[in-house]
């Protein structure tokens, strides 16, 4: 009999845990009120949004739950953030001779990279700062590209692809310095690094609630207290911040995930860095490995790692015929080559860059899963090696970074 599908996508989404399912569920089925409503049901969907605020609250480390602003996504969180501290800026000064300015790393999710383009379209001004070899952006860097017209710097938490944890609160510590606002891309981290969000420098920060068990469709956005943003949906909800009534029954979920999340952070990350290890170790052994960040801080359950001599796309269709679901990078039209614009930055030769793989664990993953997968995985990338004609030398490993 052939054993269930083992799912290594997790930074891609989460599934639904029964705890948060069985929380949400009341909220669909009798609760339905809106939460705005006077009568006595609104007020009890009410009171459930609200304690689902305070637990997002907790989870982030902030110190006012009123600082939660809730949304339909992390894209979403992601351009409120941005596009409304910019629009903002502008409202303070109209007609100023400069506009402002915003400076975002070249690592960023789509949600800000599109994002960039528009306000560019828009006579906003835009810097873009680079990454190292490892991944990741100098603060440095951040604090060179600052100008007295800046409005924001936007630098992810993690990155989706490759894990690398960013510098985020010396870049934020410096942002400080000069007056400029700080916002972070935290939808990678929340639930599996822990945060402190008013305690550090960072005025805005994004989360989303499909990346830590909870549905799909609902985010939140902190706002530090004082932070001026202009809404992108009017409208009295969420303290006219964001308009549209709320989602409820999504939103006591994220507030339950985000609940089991707190509780399980420290066993949760050991977890997987131990299966992570055992994954690494299979994955070095395979002929030409390169192990993309290998070293410096990176999310607990992601392993990304580029094979020479393969396209990643089709090692990501080989790997779902056997039962395992994995990602790679960018799809690519056939015949070119598409490489993923986190690993362009990090200046990966196309070559290696082209055979991207990664690997994201979470909730649910097992040991069993692991050694099933590094069994049939180097006779896969062996077998789309010879179709390509492809040698790469035997035993030489390229694996970087020592454990
Ligand atoms: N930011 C990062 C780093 C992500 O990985 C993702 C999702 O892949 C998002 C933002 C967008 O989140 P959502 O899918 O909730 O819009």
């Amino acid at each position: 009999m052939r054993a269930a599908p083992a799912y290594f996508d997790h930074n891609s989404t989460t599934p639904v845990r029964p705890e948060v399912l069985d929380a949400m569920l009341p909220f669909l089925r009798e609760h339905f009120a809106n939460p705005n409503s006077v009568h006595a049901q609104g007020q009890k969907v009410r009171r459930a949004v609200e304690e689902a605020r305070e637990k997002v609250a907790r989870l982030i480390g902030a110190a006012d739950p009123a600082e939660v602003v809730f949304t339909s996504c992390g894209s979403e969180a992601n351009v409120l953030a941005v596009q409304g501290a910019l629009e903002a800026a502008r409202e303070r000064r109209p007609g100023a001779e400069k506009a402002p300015h915003l400076i975002a790393s070249a690592l960023e999710h789509d949600s800000i990279r599109d994002l960039c383009a528009r306000l560019k379209a828009r006579g906003f001004s835009v810097s873009v700062v680079g990454a190292d070899s490892g991944g990741r952006v100098s603060p440095e860097d951040v604090a060179r590209a600052i100008r007295p017209e800046t409005a924001l710097v936007s630098l992810m938490h993690a990155n989706n692809e490759t894990g690398a944890v960013q510098p985020v609160e010396e870049a934020a510590r410096l942002c400080r310095e000069k007056g400029v606002l700080f916002h972070t891309d935290a939808v990678q981290t929340a639930g599996k690094l822990p945060l402190s969000a008013s305690r550090s420098g960072l005025d805005l920060l994004s989360l989303s609630g499909h990346k830590l068990n909870a549905p799909k469709g609902v985010g939140a956005l902190w706002v530090r207290s004082g932070t001026r943003l202009t809404p992108l949906i009017t409208g009295h909800q969420e303290k006219n911040r964001r308009g549209g009534t709320e989602n409820a029954a999504s939103i006591v979920a994220l507030g339950a995930a985000a609940e089991l999340a707190e509780r399980e952070i420290e066993e949760r990350s050991a977890g997987l860095q131990a299966l992570r290890a055992r994954l690494e170790d299979g994955l070095l052994a395979i002929p030409g490995a390169h192990r993309t960040v290998g070293s410096g801080e990176r999310l607990p359950g992601t392993c990304h790692f580029c094979f020479p001599g393969i396209r990643g796309h089709e090692l990501v269709v080989a790997l779902d015929l056997e039962g395992f679901s994995a990602s790679s990078g960018p799809a690519c039209a056939a015949g070119q080559r598409n490489i993923s614009h986190v690993l362009a930055a990090m200046g990966l030769a196309p070559e290696l860059a082209e055979g991207a793989l990664r690997l994201s664990l979470g909730w649910g993953n097992s040991r069993e899963e692991v050694e099933r997968l590094l069994k049939v995985l180097p006779e896969i990338i062996a077998r789309l090696r010879d179709s390509r004609d492809t040698r790469v030398p035997a035993g030489e490993s390229q694996g970087r970074g020592t454990r």
